[in-house]
C-alpha cells in the first residue's frame, strides 16, 4: 500500500469486474452482455460521425440525444441526465443526491458497485435484508434514511418489482430520494419512469448496455423531476463537461430510432431465457423467476464453484459469487439459443 494514497483510496475496496476472457472459442455467459450485437442502425451511424468532425469537442449537453430520449419516454428535456455509462450516472448519483446525514438504505443482496460508491463518496449506508424469497419488500425500509438505491430488477437474482412496489417506497418516503437501477428493465420488468410525473423524489437510471447491446459504447442516462437533474448536472460540470463522446452520442441516438431491432432482439432474449430456465429446472436447479437477461439458480445437489469451474473447464463462463447466502447459486446470462444450448450440453457432462 501506497503511503501516498489519501485515507478514502486506503479504505476502499474496488469492484471487481466479470472475467473477460480473450481466447475466441468460449461462451461467455458472465457479464450479462447482450448476445446479439447493436442494431445495424448504430453502427452505420457511428462510421459516417468516424471523420473531421472528431477534432471538435461533442455536445457537452447531449441536447439532440437527451431530445431522442425525451420523446422516447414522454419526459422534458431538463428531466434527463446522460453520462458514460449507468456506472458513472450512479456514481454522480451518490455525490449528488444520497450523500446526506442519515444512511443510504439498499439491499443486502444488490448490485456490489453500491458500497463501492458509499466508500468513494464517504456515504454511510445500510444493508436491508432480502426477504426468504428473495424480494425487496417496502416494509423493511420504514427507517430514518437518507435515501434508498436499489436496482429493478434487482441484481444478481432478477426478481422484478412491480411499479406499484416502487410507489409504495415513494409514499413511505418522500423527504428522501429513491433510485431505481433499471438496468436490467426492458426485459420485462415494469419501469417507473411514469411514476417520475408525481413524485419529485423518483430518480429512475438506465443503461444502453444491456438491451440497446451497446455495452462498449458506455451511455447510460437518469430521468427525474428538473431538480434531481439540475444537482446532478451541477457535478458532472464540476469534474468533466463532455462526459459522452461524438461518437456514443450519434451511436445511443440511431439505437432509440431502431425500435424494430430493440423490441426483436429483447423478444427473442426473453423467449431464450425463458426456455433455459425450463431446462435449468429439469437438470435439477432452482431457479429464481428473472425478468432480466440472466438467470439466478442453484442446484440442489452439487456445489456451485465447483458447476462454475467445471463449465469453465469447458469453455463456458457463468459468475459465481462468494457472498454468504448466494454462495450456492449462480448467474448465468442468457446468451443465444446456441449458447444456452452448448452451456445445457456441459452441465449434463458435470451433473
Ligand atoms: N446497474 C446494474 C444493476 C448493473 O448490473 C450494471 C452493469 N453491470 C450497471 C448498473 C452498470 O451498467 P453500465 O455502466 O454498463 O451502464
Amino acid at each position: 500500500m501506497s503511503r501516498f494514497w489519501s485515507p478514502v483510496v486506503q479504505g476502499l475496496t474496488p469492484y471487481v469486474p466479470g472475467e473477460q476472457p480473450k481466447l475466441q472459442n468460449l461462451v461467455k455467459l458472465n457479464t450479462n452482455e447482450n448476445p446479439y450485437g447493436p442494431s445495424p442502425a448504430v453502427l452505420t451511424a457511428v462510421r459516417d460521425a468516424v471523420g473531421d468532425s472528431l477534432r471538435l469537442y461533442p455536445d457537452p449537453n447531449a441536447d439532440a440525444l437527451k431530445d431522442t430520449l425525451a420523446e422516447y419516454h414522454g419526459v422534458a428535456r431538463n428531466e434527463i441526465f446522460v453520462g458514460n455509462g449507468s456506472d458513472e450516472v450512479l456514481a454522480f448519483v451518490f455525490q449528488a443526491l444520497l450523500q446526506h446525514e442519515a444512511p443510504v438504505l439498499f439491499p443486502d443482496v444488490t448490485y456490489s458497485f453500491y458500497p463501492v460508491y458509499c466508500g468513494l463518496y464517504g456515504v454511510d449506508f445500510v444493508k436491508v435484508p432480502l426477504s426468504a424469497t428473495m424480494e425487496i419488500r417496502p416494509e423493511d425500509y420504514r427507517q430514518p434514511c437518507g435515501g434508498i438505491i436499489f436496482p429493478n430488477p434487482n441484481a444478481p437474482t432478477g426478481i422484478g418489482m412491480p411499479a406499484a412496489t416502487v410507489e409504495q417506497l415513494l409514499i413511505d418516503h418522500p423527504d428522501a430520494v429513491v433510485v431505481v437501477d433499471e438496468a436490467y428493465i426492458d426485459f420485462g420488468g415494469e419501469s417507473a419512469i411514469p411514476l417520475t410525473k408525481r413524485y419529485p423524489n423518483l430518480l429512475v437510471v438506465q443503461t444502453l448496455s444491456k438491451s440497446r447491446s451497446l455495452a462498449g459504447l458506455r451511455v447510460g442516462f437518469a430521468i427525474g423531476h428538473p431538480d434531481l437533474i439540475e444537482a446532478l448536472d451541477r457535478v458532472k460540470n464540476s469534474f468533466n463537461s463532455y462526459p459522452l463522446d461524438r461518437l456514443a452520442q450519434v451511436g445511443a441516438i440511431a439505437a432509440f430510432r431502431d425500435e424494430a431491432y430493440f423490441q426483436q432482439t429483447r423478444q427473442a432474449i426473453m423467449a431464450s431465457r425463458d426456455k433455459l430456465a425450463a431446462q435449468l429446472g429439469e437438470l435439477g436447479f432452482e431457479v429464481l423467476p428473472s425478468q432480466a437477461n440472466f438467470i439466478f439458480a442453484r442446484h440442489l445437489q452439487q456445489d456451485a464453484l465447483k458447476l462454475a469451474q467445471g463449465l469453465r473447464e469447458r469453455a463456458v463462463i457463468v459468475r459465481h459469487f462468494k457472498q454468504p447466502r448466494i454462495d450456492q447459486y449462480l448467474r448465468i446470462t442468457v446468451g443465444t439459443d446456441a449458447e444456452c444450448a452448448t452451456l445445457v450440453t456441459a452441465l449434463r457432462e458435470i451433473l
